[in-house]
């Protein structure tokens, strides 16, 4: 009986989510990661092939990574996917079973709303970068604890490093408090820029936090849906690139 419901909910959200963001696709035709604004050119193929080669390093040694202990008890361990000139970074909180299975980011009922949330935004998945603060799965799904976020942020901080994006969206309230090291809640930090400082004598990063699509499947609102949507639509008005109505 539990699972007719369920199954309910999962067809009803799966008709809301085309609607409420497939309403917005503008599929536009050139790479988003490819054009620079006049103060950033977009990076050489050079740069681009050095970028690609350093993030593979990264997932080397995250994939060989026992620096805490869900290095024993994962499957695969998921670096991050996506373009090394990504102008926009997605940055959830950790790998769930889905992802633990495949190695790759946001591929579970979570991902498909993120995936439908990057079309509607006229991006492709692979011209952004998608990771998380924990490249492993804790047991159960449960909250990462501090030990291991300490373990793990430096692998993300050489990720942003490497790419350097224009916006880095934190998605939830694990991801946005980590990398604004505050602790304030999610409904507090969402919707308005805030910066991201990827290290000395480094410029900071634009950063939007906005809810997490998983969140947003548990809590599925006109209006909480209406929040990422403005929130996303800063992020491409922030980067000059077109924003559906
Ligand atoms: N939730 C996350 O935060 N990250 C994933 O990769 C998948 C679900």
């Amino acid at each position: 009986m539990e699972k007719d419901v369920d199954i309910k909910k999962v067809v009803h959200q799966h008709a809301e989510i085309e609607q409420s963001f497939a309403g917005f696709t503008i599929r536009t035709e050139h790479a988003q990661s490819t054009v620079g604004t006049p103060d950033r050119l977009p990076p050489s193929p050079d740069e681009v092939a050095r970028s690609s080669r350093e993030l593979e390093e990264i997932a080397k040694e995250i994939s060989k990574c026992r620096k805490c202990d869900l290095g024993s008890s994962r499957t695969h361990a998921v670096p991050g996917e996506g373009s090394p000139a990504a102008r926009i970074m997605f940055v959830g909180e950790a790998p769930g079973a889905d992802e633990d299975a495949q190695g790759r980011p946001f591929v579970g009922r979570a991902g498909q709303l993120l995936d439908k949330i990057i079309a509607a935004s006229g991006l492709k998945r692979e011209e952004v970068y998608i990771g998380n603060v924990l490249k492993c799965r804790p047991p159960e799904n449960r909250d990462p604890r501090p030990d291991e976020l300490i373990s793990c942020l430096p692998y993300l901080q050489r990720q942003v490093e490497i790419i350097n994006p224009e916006v880095i969206v934190a998605l939830g309230a694990h991801a946005a408090r980590m990398l604004l090291n505050t602790n304030k809640a999610i409904g507090q930090l969402r919707g308005q820029f805030h910066e991201y400082y990827p290290g000395l004598g480094k410029p900071p990063i634009k950063l939007m936090a906005t809810f997490h699509p998983a969140y947003l499947l548990r809590n599925y609102s006109e209006e909480n849906r209406r929040y990422v949507w403005e929130d996303m639509k800063k992020v491409l008005a922030e980067i000059g690139l077109p924003v559906p109505q």
